[in-house]
């Protein structure tokens, strides 16, 4: 081609492949932690970048794209991998060359990409990946035969032990494209003179490239009819084309989108039967023999929730350590700004708002980083796919799919992406009620107040002989937070949003050892963006609140005195009579307004405040949990906080929506303010019935 006599160089490459052939485990082992992970502008689908070294020490852009199962888009993710190989998104230079990952052991599902990346006439090379696996199951596929049928080059690899890595290095730094420029599956008549005619029209007419062009008139040629999204996007003479073709070719009782497909599976067929052979002694699965236990009606479920509660165990016991080492090395760090600044102002406002406030919710980092290593390598060896496969026996109970687990189980680390995820649903209602109860399932910023809670209030005493009080409190907090999303789809299932039920199909993808290096550099990256949040909003908002919790100043009044006249103070004793019936006082007043922002703002809000009321006072070395262990109300002599306090705060947690990235996400998801609004206010009402409730008992009780 013109374009490779004049530059051959390599800038850019994009790997592409269906979801889970080892995508992301290649990227990995090309790039190691030369990678950083955005979203494509517009849209919260992760952009994954990094830079590879190849051997001549030159360096190359390698764009880790969404998986996709095909270009004829069915959901973000799909979209985004066509626009990007076919040269459409601003701000993404169309790849010079395209990894092309492809599972081994399910060749002949994965060619069927393939086959429509060939159609862009991009250069490729073949990752013929987890030969490994594929060798296990006793299918062997041959590289050198696979590299003549597809005409381009195939590097058998082992993502995840690195072999085939040099040798992909060298290959994408040749740039090589499909030998042979026809496409290699074929049509039958009148479908194919039909398909090139049209794709001619494109080029001519629409100005298309010839790839683009292919591409459009297999979606036009394929779809029911012309639709109003062809209308903005074609010339009417092309659409009426279209329309005839349509016309003429339904008359004659083909089934245009069949053909095409089937076209495709047949030039798949001859591919896998030339190029692979499976042994017979095919070992009896392991995974069979796991998933008897494990997708067992009730030992799965047993299993389920000891890997949950064992979870929130070690979150316990194991990351109490660190945590309180990086709260005393933040108050190290307060004493030491006290030494070395005078008296005055900037010094509070250094010590009080900036470290006291990104401080506290730091402090939860371990915690945070221990439940992303947790889910993590569950996720890495398959048995997630199994938890939603068992959950899907409870979502029928309530009139949902199990396709809503998953949005409800990426909602444990944040409900944002677990709204994206409701894109996978089919029927509107369902997607509605799973977008609307989602933001119950406890996310990790939940976490740094449970844990604060839970840390200062409830005694880490053993019970039943191994399980500890704190570590069974957590898990009580993230079950009340399932139970609480169940039974709220259940009732909206029932009143406000009535469908039928259907059917789940499910892939339960083979067991695997998870890779670590996977599971860290996933860690490593949300560890980052927690952190970035800690550095940007909460340390905006700790200093703002430090402003509005110092001034007015009054003088000569003690610094509790005067927290109770400040800005906050003011706002906060305003809401009082509102929240005392809950058990809070005008102090947590301010945090759960400071905290409808985000919810960790809350931990940061006491960072703040308790800093500044405690200010000159000798608790200067004391955590944030044992200023709230100590606060005592001056005038009646009660502790601000008991037990029954803490646990009514976090019930107010589970279930209040404190969140307004969640607002704005549902907003933009369901197109309009009725259904946030509607979230935020039943969210926020139940948050308020049931604390009520709860501490009343509790009162009773006691
Ligand atoms: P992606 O969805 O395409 O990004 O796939 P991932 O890179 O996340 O890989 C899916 C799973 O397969 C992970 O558990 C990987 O550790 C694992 N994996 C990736 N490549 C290989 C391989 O070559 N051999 C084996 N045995 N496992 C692999
Ligand atoms: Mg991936």
């Amino acid at each position: 081609m013109f374009r490779d006599t004049v530059d051959t160089r390599v800038n850019h490459i994009a790997i592409v492949g269906n979801p889970n052939s080892g995508k992301t485990a290649l990227f990995n082992a090309l790039t190691g932690l030369r990678q950083k992970v955005a979203n494509y502008p517009g849209v919260t689908v992760e952009k994954k970048e990094g830079r590879v070294v190849l051997e001549d020490g030159r360096e190359v852009f390698l764009l880790d794209l969404p998986g996709a199962y095909s270009l004829a888009p069915h959901s973000p993710d799909e979209k985004i991998a066509t626009d990007v190989l076919l040269g459409r998104l601003d701000h993404t230079p169309p790849p010079d060359t395209v990894i092309c990952v492809v599972d081994a052991s399910n060749l002949e599902r994965n060619l069927y990409l393939i086959s429509q990346i060939i159609d862009c006439a991009l250069p490729i090379v073949i990752a013929l990946n987890m030969v490994d696996v594929a060798e296990q199951e006793g299918i062997i596929v041959n590289p050198q035969k696979l590299a003549a049928a597809l005409g381009v080059k195939v590097i058998p690899t082992v993502a995840i032990k690195g072999i085939g890595i040099l040798e992909l290095k060298r290959a994408i730094a040749e740039k090589v494209l499909p030998s042979s420029k026809s496409r290699e599956w074929t049509l039958e008549e009148p479908m194919r003179s039909e398909l090139d005619e049209l794709e001619c029209l494109l080029v001519d007419h629409q100005k298309l490239s010839e790839p683009e062009a292919l591409h459009e008139s297999i979606h036009l040629l394929s779809s029911p009819t012309v639709r109003d999204e062809h209308r903005t996007r074609f010339l009417p003479e092309i659409l009426a084309h279209v329309e005839q073709d349509h016309q003429r070719l339904d008359a004659l009782g083909i089934d245009r989108l069949s053909s095409i497909v089937e076209a495709r599976y047949s030039w798949i067929q001859r591919v896998c039967q030339a190029t692979t052979s499976v042994s017979q002694r095919k070992k009896t699965s392991i995974t069979d023999r796991i998933d008897r236990v494990l997708t067992h009606r009730v030992w799965g479920f047993v299993v389920f929730l000891v890997l949950m509660t064992l979870m929130f165990q070690a979150i316990f016991t194991w990351a109490i350590v660190p945590m309180d080492m990086i709260g005393r090395g933040f108050n190290a760090l307060g004493n030491f700004v006290a030494d070395i600044l005078p008296r005055g102002d900037l010094r509070d406002l250094i010590i009080n708002g900036a470290i006291a406030g990104v401080g506290a919710v730091v402090t939860f980092l371990p915690q945070i980083l221990f439940l992303f290593l947790y889910i993590g390598i569950l996720e890495d060896t398959g048995y997630m796919a199994r938890a939603a496969f068992i959950m899907d026996r409870v979502m029928n109970k309530v009139g949902l799919h199990g396709k809503s687990f998953i949005p409800m189980l990426s909602s444990f680390a944040c409900a944002i992406p677990g709204i994206m995820a409701t894109r996978t649903i089919e029927s509107k209602k369902d997607r509605l009620v799973t977008i609307l109860v989602a933001p119950l399932v406890s996310c990790s910023a939940r976490l740094p107040i449970y844990v604060l809670m839970i840390g200062a209030f409830i005694p880490t005493r053993t019970v039943f002989g191994f399980l500890n009080l704190a570590g069974l409190t957590l898990v009580a907090m993230y079950l009340f937070g399932l139970i609480a999303a169940l039974a709220s789809a259940w009732l909206f299932k029932k009143t406000l949003l009535k469908s039928e039920t259907p059917a789940f199909i499910m892939e339960l993808p083979p067991y695997k050892m998870p890779s670590l290096k996977s599971v860290l550099l996933q860690m490593w990256n949300r560890a980052m963006q927690f952190l970035k949040r800690a550095g940007t909003i909460i340390l905006g908002v700790s200093i703002i609140l430090w402003f509005l919790a110092t001034y007015p100043k009054l003088d000569h009044s003690n610094p509790s005195d005067q927290l109770q006249q400040s800005f906050a103070g003011r706002a906060g004793r305003l809401l009082e009579p509102l929240i005392k019936p809950l058990g809070f006082d005008w102090k947590i007043g301010i945090g759960l307004v400071g905290s409808l922002l985000q919810r960790e703002v809350f931990v940061s809000t006491m960072g703040t405040v308790y800093g500044i009321k405690d200010a000159n006072e000798s608790a200067g070395n004391a955590t944030l949990r044992e200023r709230l262990q100590q606060d005592v109300d001056p005038k009646t002599g009660q502790h601000t906080f008991t037990t029954l306090t803490a646990i009514c705060l976090m019930i107010y947690y589970v279930l209040a929506m404190q969140c307004m990235s969640t607002v704005a996400i549902v907003r933009r998801e369901t197109n309009s303010w009725k259904w946030p609004a509607f979230q935020f206010a039943y969210m926020t009402g139940l948050a308020y019935v049931v604390t009520f409730i709860v501490y009343h008992v509790g009162i009773l009780m006691a």
